[in-house]
């Protein structure tokens, strides 16, 4: 039994996963299982090994023979990119498969699924193109000197990803650690982390070195916990709350290591008077739906310029109403929340809306034949939102989407600015000197001006600052982060 709320036997054909170590599959050293619950009905259908510190030793200890025997890290650089981009293909020439087993796992619909199972090839496609490309250069110093920098691995990298979009975290924090040669250990999480495991398996099949990539699934305050601290781990990238984030840099700063956080957000749509109203209106509603707003860049604030907020909350209204929730396989708008507790979580957010009398301005439904065991949870639309409210500051994590209208730039940018987070931002207008104005002026690691991208693509930086975290992944700024740079300076006359 998890501590996620959930309840019900698993039946007894539910085959139990193991934990992933030097390319062999093994049961947790304590024998101990979670049973794994399928969100859209509530009903638990597989098995995973709780590995804790004792499997978490065995997983360093594998990572660190393979990068400390060179097998993994003193492969050529162009060598690790082709082991990368075979399991770019292996993920390609798996997709239906794991996207069938991501929706289940995670409850999301079965479209939105095979969307992240595509991201997640594209991490290993693009750090196995990008792994013989990443250099170092020579610096021009005194005369007879020749000097040159070069980006080394840290050794062995701990990687702690959430439940929201396992297979996309999968690639986004093991690929470019593995491209600049490190020897990783993942602790994915325990609500979700079917799709990791298997992507683990087919990285052996294509010929992943032994210790090269270890899972090892677990509770957080067991498994997690041994590999934050643990002192084999040379760097550790983490994505989940802010409360566990400042674990792992407590843990981190005692171990004198580095880390990245990806915490989560409040990120803002600004939308000025001179919208293109069509062109915005699905970006303006997918965001908070995508994923059933478990998303850590969703864009939970619509903030809406005075001039048109009529017009624009219209055309919210009449969308969000036809907005609906249903199983993997009815492939519909959203999906179930992850759990009971984030369920429970997100309805008690909005029952405190209620209560402090913000307008409903509009509420999905749950779809007829969605299992009433299943954590689902209708969209709604909230607004206009105080300003100081908690739904205008605190992540949900949830369908909920807060309006909140301004007067003008500079309010917009303000309240954009407003909150304890900066991950993301979206600027509507039609000019453009503004639009450039508005982004330059937003506190975050992403600005979209006419569009929205839930983290945008692969090849963009993405990353946070002040409680969304530090650090940059996706693109070449990761590649950064997963080195050290070394200066060697010759004296050669
Ligand atoms: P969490 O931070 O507890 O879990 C994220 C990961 O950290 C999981 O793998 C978990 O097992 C691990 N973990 C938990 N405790 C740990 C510990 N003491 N040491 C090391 N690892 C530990 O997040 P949650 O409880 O699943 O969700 C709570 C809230 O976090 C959500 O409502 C949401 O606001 C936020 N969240 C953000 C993201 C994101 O993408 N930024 C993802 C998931 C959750």
């Amino acid at each position: 039994m998890t501590d996620n709320g959930n309840s019900g036997a698993v039946p007894a054909a539910a085959r139990a996963k193991g934990i992933f170590i030097d390319n062999q599959w093994r049961p947790a050293n304590s024998g101990k299982v979670i049973d794994v619950y399928a969100p859209g009905d509530g009903v638990a259908f597989a098995q995973i090994a709780a590995g804790d510190a004792a499997d978490i030793d065995l997983a360093v200890a594998a990572a660190r023979r393979a990068f400390e025997t060179g097998v993994w890290s003193r492969l050529a650089a162009f060598e690790r990119g082709r082991l990368l981009s075979k399991l770019g293909l292996a993920v390609l020439d798996h997709a239906e498969e794991l996207a069938h087993l991501e929706a289940r796992d995670t409850g999301k619909p079965i479209t939105q699924a095979r969307a992240d199972i595509l991201a997640c090839a594209r991490y290993f496609e693009f750090y196995g193109g990008a792994a013989d490309k990443f250099h170092g250069e020579t610096i021009p110093f005194m005369k007879g000197y020749m000097v040159a920098t070069e980006h080394e691995p840290h050794g062995v990298t701990g990687h702690i990803i959430p439940w929201n979009y396992p297979a996309q975290m999968f690639g986004r924090s093991l690929a470019p650690a593995l491209a600049t040669g490190n020897a990783t250990v993942m602790k994915p999480a325990e609500d979700a982390c079917l799709t990791t495991l298997r992507l683990a398996e087919l990285a052996a099949e294509v010929g992943f070195p032994e210790g090269a990539i270890n899972v090892v699934p677990g509770l957080g305050v067991e498994a997690g916990a041994a590999l934050i601290s643990h002192p084999g781990v040379g760097f550790v990238s983490f994505t989940g709350s802010p409360e566990v984030g400042v674990l792992v840099q407590t843990e981190a700063a005692r171990n004198h290591i580095s880390c990245t956080l990806e915490l989560g957000g409040k990120s803002p749509q600004i939308v000025f008077a001179d919208v293109d109203l069509d062109a915005a209106l699905p970006s303006l509603v997918n965001a908070i739906v995508q994923n059933a707003g478990q998303t850590c860049s969703a864009g939970s604030r619509l903030l809406v310029e005075r001039a048109a907020y009529d017009r624009v909350i219209e055309a919210v209204v009449d969308r969000f109403s036809t907005l609906q929730a249903g199983t993997p396989e009815m492939d519909l708008d959203l999906g179930a929340l992850i759990n009971l507790r984030q369920k429970k979580r997100v309805e008690t957010f909005i029952a405190q809306a209620q209560e402090a009398g913000i307008p409903l301005l509009a509420q999905g439904s749950i779809a007829d034949g969605a299992p009433t065991s299943g954590y689902y949870v209708a969209p709604r639309l909230f607004g206009p939102v105080p300003r100081a409210s908690t739904l205008a500051r605190e992540e949900v994590f949830g369908p909920v989407l807060s309006v909140i209208p301004f007067d003008e730039e500079a309010d917009a940018v303000a309240l954009a600015n407003g909150t304890d987070f900066g991950l993301i931002a979206g600027v509507w207008t039609q000019d453009s000197k503004r639009g450039a104005r508005v982004a330059r002026q937003i506190h975050g690691g992403q600005v979209f001006v006419n569009a929205y991208g839930a983290g945008g693509g692969i090849e963009l930086p993405f990353g946070g600052i002040r409680k969304s975290g530090h650090g940059r992944e996706k693109g070449m700024a990761a590649l950064h982060d997963f080195t050290t740079l070394k200066t060697i300076i010759i004296k050669h006359d």
